[in-house]
């Protein structure tokens, strides 16, 4: 068995680390606002992604893509996420809506939504959860009830990343509400600027925002139904299962995982450097090799993309493994910082500009956003192990 990169995708991440070196400077390392991965958003750098043609790389080339495969998407999204690149304007969007209406939208949307993702323009957020609906998300209550060539939408979504940037929101609602709960639900692309729709803040502990919509009688085209209507259960899964695919939720904190591992190199304690405890030593090495797991782990997912395969419990698997490691990282830089670790950036006292304090914060809710530790390990019990319910 062979087991590694080809030659052309060694020289395609040499191609990416190159852009990247010279679009962003080095002192805008992520560290100024803390925010992982999509957090961080320029509108300007995606579409200077989107002129490389590297948004939706591996889509297929009559969609918009550049007909690249998904071991080239893995590289390209391992380096953009060690390079902590600001992909917040396109990544939602480039990672599951454009695969999803690849694979369940109709002509309009592949002509409209398709091209406008590759172009770096069009920012979506996903509208799943609801106050009463997260873990079971089936039983959803939003309701869209058809009148003539329109669906009318109320209802309430709520912890939407990206809701108050983003323009359209990829919203699951009842169309069936005599159905059973998982048969009567479809996939609408709503316009975060449509009349009646209202856009709350929720702050976090970390700082972050999270959004509140409202759907007061929004009126939308019967084309923007993504897949069959009342049968969207079959798209939302899909989409989640591309949400979890990517490997930014095991690369995201490896760059931090290595400065806590310099700072253990230089920061003396009792005349020797930390490094010198083998406990420290321990817990570093634990997570080295933590972090070569998941980056395996996330392979596979994007093995079984490459084989034309919907990934499916082995995402969960990923996604589960990634965030943990995320938890790790930023637990183990508070043990080995002692009170330093608690300092926020700005303060003269902060290491690591503060990094270790805010991802120890973020982090909480990496097990959480996209589906919790919980249901990702029912997933692979039920669909991976064949389980009962
Ligand atoms: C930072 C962040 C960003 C988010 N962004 C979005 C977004 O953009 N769009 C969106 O739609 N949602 C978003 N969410 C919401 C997220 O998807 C939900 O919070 C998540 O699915 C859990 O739902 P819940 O909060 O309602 O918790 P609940 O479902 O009420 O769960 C509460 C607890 O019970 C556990 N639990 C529930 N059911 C089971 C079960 N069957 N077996 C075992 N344990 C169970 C859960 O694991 C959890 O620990 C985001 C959340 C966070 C934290």
């Amino acid at each position: 068995m062979r087991f590694a990169f080809t030659p052309e995708q060694e020289v395609f991440r040499q191609e990416i680390r190159d852009f990247l070196r010279d679009s962003i400077p080095p002192e805008d390392d992520g560290a100024d606002d803390g925010e992982p991965s999509e957090g961080r958003a320029s509108k300007e750098f995606s579409q200077r992604l989107a002129a490389k043609g590297w948004i939706g790389l591996a889509w297929p080339k009559e969609h918009g893509g550049k007909g690249m495969g998904y071991i080239e998407r893995f590289v390209y999204q391992e380096e953009m996420t060690f390079g902590r690149a600001p992909m917040g304007h396109h990544q939602t969007a480039e990672r599951q809506m454009g695969p999803s209406i690849i694979l369940d939208g109709n002509d309009y949307q592949k002509k409209t939504y398709l091209p406008a993702i590759a172009r770096g323009e069009l920012s979506i957020c996903i509208g799943y959860s609801e106050p009463n609906s997260g873990s079971d998300l089936a039983s959803l209550s939003t309701r869209a009830v058809a009148d003539g060539d329109d669906f009318v939408i109320t209802g309430h979504k709520i912890w939407i990343s990206n809701a108050h940037v983003n323009d359209y929101i990829w919203l699951a609602a009842r169309t069936n509400a005599d159905a059973p709960k998982h048969k009567g639900i479809s996939v609408f692309m709503v316009p975060v600027d449509a009349p009646g729709v209202t856009v709350k803040p929720i702050w976090t502990m970390a700082g972050s925002r999270l959004n509140e919509v409202f759907f007061d009688n929004v009126r939308v085209n019967r084309r923007e139904m993504v897949g069959e209507q009342d049968r969207g259960w079959y798209v939302v899964a899909a989409n989640l299962d591309f949400e979890r695919s990517g490997i930014e939720r095991v690369a995201l904190n490896l760059s931090l995982f290595e400065e806590i591992a310099r700072f253990a190199r230089v920061t003396q304690r009792g005349g020797k450097p930390l490094l010198a405890d083998p406990i420290v030593a321990g817990k570093l090495a634990e997570i080295a090799i933590l972090f070569q797991v998941g980056r395996r782990l996330a392979y596979r997912v994007s093995w079984l993309q490459s084989q034309g395969k919907t990934p499916n419990y082995e995402a969960s698997v990923s996604k589960v493994f990634g965030t943990e490691i995320s938890q790790r990282v930023a637990k183990v830089g508070m043990e080995l910082m002692g009170h330093y670790g608690q300092i926020g950036e700005g303060s003269p006292w902060a290491k690591l500009r503060g990094y270790v304090q805010r991802t120890y914060l973020l982090s909480v809710s990496d097990t959480i956003r996209g589906g919790t530790s919980e249901v990702q390990r029912n997933i692979v019990a039920q669909r991976g192990l064949g389980l009962p319910r």
